[in-house]
């Protein structure tokens, strides 16, 4: 053995191992300074308008009382895009700070999706979209998982599945039993989303062209919470879709293991 070349090598692995590190905070640095300029700017947008319609209605020439309220209306709008991004912005940095572990209980799924189509059946209407939910048996499946943020990742796909989606079309929410897995699939008839789209659709802020152009509301950051609440429970998401057609997005959760049920025999007494 050469004494002093297991010294070089032990300095190359120790500068490689440095090197690597280096890269890895850079990176971290660069995400850092993208999110944040990617939240002025998505702030900056709907401030500009909002200062725009009241500059216009402020002005003394302005007499056309009509007018004046679309102005304000288009003012409020921009207002509740504001919200909306502070109200996702909120919850992204609490579920990557780690603040809100994920809390694991048994529960039937059934029962989740079915209050979901309840509390969205407003929304869908308005929208002229029938909800529908497909299972195969009537037994309810238990999972485990943290059903407060799991009924967060049903809300925003049926929300884009209703915002993206066209009149009179259907929004199917569907449950495949696997083998220790259950799969939900949330598929709509509507917009579709073009391929060059699709593996960039996960990342926080981004909206595709038509979305933007169609002046649908929202902040760009509701595929992101979904994905992170879905990874945090080690399961996986996809999306397939076909522009012009509809989309469908597809998730999975750990069924519960059975619990024995002990029988219930009668005490002999004598
Ligand atoms: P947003 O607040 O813009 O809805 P999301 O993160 O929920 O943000 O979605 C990101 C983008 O993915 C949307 O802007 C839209 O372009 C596209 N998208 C999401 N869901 C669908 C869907 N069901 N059909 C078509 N496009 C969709």
């Amino acid at each position: 053995a050469d004494p002093i070349n297991d010294v070089e090598q032990e300095v190359e692995e120790w500068a490689a191992q440095k090197k690597s590190e280096i890269e890895s905070l850079r990176q971290q640095e660069k995400f850092r300074r993208d999110f944040l300029s990617n939240i002025s700017h998505e702030f900056k947008t709907p401030l500009f308008a909002i200062q725009g319609y009241i500059d216009a209605v402020q002005d003394d020439d302005f007499e056309d009382k009509d007018m004046a309220r679309k102005f304000l209306e288009k003012a409020a709008k921009n207002v509740d895009r504001l919200s909306y991004l502070i109200k996702d912005l909120d919850e992204i940095s609490k579920l990557e700070s780690g603040e809100i572990p994920i809390n694991y209980t048994r529960f039937k799924i059934n029962d989740l999706i079915k209050e979901v189509i309840e509390a969205s059946e407003m929304k869908a209407r308005q929208h002229k979209i029938k909800l529908v939910f497909k299972h195969k048996y009537d037994d309810a499946v238990l999972v485990t998982a943290d059903r407060e943020k799991i009924s967060q990742v049903f809300i925003n796909l049926v929300d884009n599945s209703i915002k993206y989606g066209r009149e009179d079309g259907t929004t199917s929410i569907s449950l495949f039993e696997l083998h220790d897995q259950v799969l939900i699939e949330i598929t709509d008839d509507g917009i579709g989303i073009e391929e060059k789209y699709l593996p960039r659709l996960f990342e926080r802020f981004f909206r595709t062209d038509s979305s933007r152009s169609r002046q649908i509301g929202g902040s760009g950051l509701g595929l992101a919470i979904v994905k992170h609440i879905v990874e945090a429970h080690e399961q996986t998401i996809n999306v397939r879709s076909t522009e012009g057609l509809g989309s469908t997005f597809g998730f999975t959760l750990q069924k519960a293991k059975q619990q024995i049920q002990f029988p219930n025999i009668p005490v002999l007494k004598n």
